[in-house]
């Protein structure tokens, strides 16, 4: 009997075992339970104003997705470049910023940066062209993209098959932005976008992470100015609780995040 018990009990270990196999191999690195990649979209001038700084004064590296037709992106270009010399990560976030016009809300989508008249040749195009001026400007050759308002469906269909292999990870947006590692794929990852939020209500966000999921994306936009916006005081506050919770919380570039889990893929014969 206490043989059996014990047999019975070997197989649930090793059936135990065998389902945590997959996180197991997937630890971030300094032993971090969450990874957090902080993205700031659309080339804000309160980014370098405001959000930067206090990235600094932290230590945190994050990500800063630049619309490449941006004014912005040309008066202050050797601000950008100097974000991406501090060790922060600058992402392509198209050339025009399509999303698609007929979609509920978007009817601020200018006629021709409307993403239903653009083509997927068209839009793969232009993606890799933004990389190529990324390029010029800090010299990187690889880098992470997302999905302007998250729309990837152009007139005659999907467009990120054609530009997933210039990229090492896709922010495609969805859902709380938690994503289990286990389950993690770098081209389809899930990220929200908080408007508005107190620094509570941002720790919140991150620490439900932990206990949801492995990894956690927030993308902000205006930070203390422009267009939805997060105040300058709750975005310090989450960025001051990231830094004094380093052991548990892995908060970098998306592209330093991404290149650790493809390592790991090939490390696991997964491709
Ligand atoms: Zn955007």
């Amino acid at each position: 009997m206490r043989k059996l018990l014990l047999s019975v009990l070997c197989s649930l270990l090793a059936g135990g075992a065998q389902a945590q196999a997959t996180p197991a191999s997937t630890a971030w690195p300094h032993g971090a339970r969450v990874a957090v990649s902080l993205g700031y979209d659309d080339t804000l001038a309160s980014q370098l104003d405001v959000a930067l700084p206090a990235l600094q004064r932290h230590g945190l590296k994050a990500s800063f997705y630049l619309q490449l037709s941006s004014p912005l992106l040309q008066s202050r270009l050797a601000e950008w470049r100097r974000v991406a010399q501090l060790g922060h990560e600058l992402g392509n976030h198209s050339l025009f910023h399509q999303c698609a016009g007929s979609l509920p809300g978007h009817a601020w989508v200018e006629p021709a940066r409307d993403l239903d008249s653009t083509t997927a040749a068209q839009m793969a195009d232009q993606v890799l062209l933004g990389n190529a001026m990324l390029f010029a400007i800090d010299g990187e050759r690889e880098r992470t993209y997302t999905v302007p308002c998250g729309d990837h469906q152009a007139r005659d269909g999907d467009y990120l098959p054609r530009i997933a292999a210039a990229f090492v990870g896709i922010k495609q947006g969805g859902g709380s932005g938690v994503t289990a590692r286990a389950v993690l794929q770098r081209h389809a990852v899930a990220v929200y976008a908080p408007v508005g939020l107190s620094g509570s209500e941002l720790i919140a966000l991150v620490r439900a992470a932990g206990a949801q999921g492995d990894m956690v994306n927030l993308t902000f936009h205006g930070v203390g100015g422009d267009y939805l916006g997060t105040s300058a005081a709750a975005h310090e506050e989450l960025l001051a609780y990231l830094a004094s919770h380093r052991d548990e919380y892995w908060t970098d570039t998306f592209r330093n995040i991404m290149r650790y889990v493809r390592a790991q893929e090939s490390a696991d014969g997964h491709h």
